[in-house]
């Protein structure tokens, strides 16, 4: 059986904040919040399609702060999905929010808890304090730490999710905050490379030329070593990169944004990999095995891998290899 989410956004409801970064309705493509009976029909259409395909889903509100929104609402939309999780539990599993660290509670636990909620996504960023001023968040690291806690002893998937590049940001201080979700043993991320858009306070601040993102390469690089350290760690990253949408194509002034940017880290973890393997194992000449649904990531988009590679002076024979991520060897 496979797994999905149904999205249904709600956005920016009962959001007071106005962060750098965001404009909620260039990145849910939804300006109109859904009404309960506008969930029930989405729910209701879906139900045939992911049968025929064999297909589990989570209800997932995404899009705004979840828990900040008007409560009766709020308890209307659960009450909506919580039905359908009861009704169709061969189909739907669970239901997932997104929320602001500060708009997290007991109270609100319990109320989500009542109603049938499984996952809770955590709209983080950083966890530097600097940052998260200067991105005017209005939470601290502190908060996330807190809220992260309290969902955790309570039950619920935890997940987390970071921004790279936001004004005032380093590298070192988006591998600190991956460092810190390990810690508070997140159970999925997602990461989020800035997008500059139009209509924020990062457009006004990237147009003055006093804010510019990491390079679409630097990203590379760092979005390659945060995978590493999520996957050492065992936490899935569920998402990298915004999802691809004309809305902040049109609205897109710079940053980082590309609709295969997770294979490029991937492909970048795998170079990074190749090149400390092949170092170690002396030689120039090597055979690569990887399993066939990795091929394209280790050769790298345009062969990028293989020239880079060239450059330093290894030559490699790929050799399909089920089930394998990486091996080399010497050719013989
Ligand atoms: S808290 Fe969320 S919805 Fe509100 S402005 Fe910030 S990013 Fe946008």
């Amino acid at each position: 059986m496979r797994q999905t989410n149904i999205s249904i956004f709600v956005p920016h409801n009962g959001c007071p904040h106005r962060c750098t970064f965001c404009d909620q309705r260039s990145i849910s493509g939804t300006p109109k919040a859904p009404l309960p009976e506008e969930v029930a029909a989405i729910l209701t259409e879906q139900l045939p399609v992911l049968r025929k395909n064999e297909t589990r889903a989570e209800i997932a509100f995404f899009g705004g702060s979840f828990t900040g929104i008007e409560r009766g609402y709020m308890i209307s939309l659960l009450e909506t999905a919580n039905r359908f999780v009861r009704e169709y539990p061969d189909v739907y599993t669970g239901i997932r929010c997104s929320t602001r660290p500060d708009f997290i509670n007991e109270e609100i636990l319990d109320i989500l808890t009542e109603h049938g909620m499984t996952a809770i996504e955590l709209g983080a960023q950083s966890m530097n304090d600097k940052v998260l001023r200067l991105n005017e968040r209005g939470h601290t690291a502190a908060d996330v730490a807190n809220a992260a806690e309290m969902i955790k002893q309570r039950g619920f998937s935890l997940g987390l999710q970071m921004m790279t590049g936001l004004y005032g940001d380093k590298p070192e201080c988006c591998i600190e905050t991956a460092r810190r979700f390990i810690d508070l043993k997140a159970d999925t991320v997602r990461i989020y490379p800035t997008v500059i858009l139009d209509g924020t306070r990062l457009g006004e601040l990237y147009k003055s030329g006093e804010y510019e993102t990491f390079t679409f390469d630097d990203t590379i690089t760092l979005c390659a070593k945060l995978l590493k350290m999520f996957g050492e760690a065992g936490i899935p990253v569920i998402r990298l990169g915004l999802h691809a949408s004309r809305e902040v194509e049109k609205k897109m002034l710079g940053g980082v944004y590309h609709p295969a940017l997770r294979e490029l880290c991937e492909s970048r973890l795998f170079f990074d990999d190749m090149a400390t393997e092949m170092k170690r194992l002396g030689g120039t000449d090597f055979s690569v095995y990887t399993d066939p649904a990795n091929i394209s990531k280790v050769t790298g988009q345009k062969k990028e891998n293989r020239t880079r590679l060239a450059g330093l002076g290894y030559r490699f024979t790929i050799k399909p290899e089920k089930g394998t991520r990486l091996r080399i060897e010497n050719a013989l």
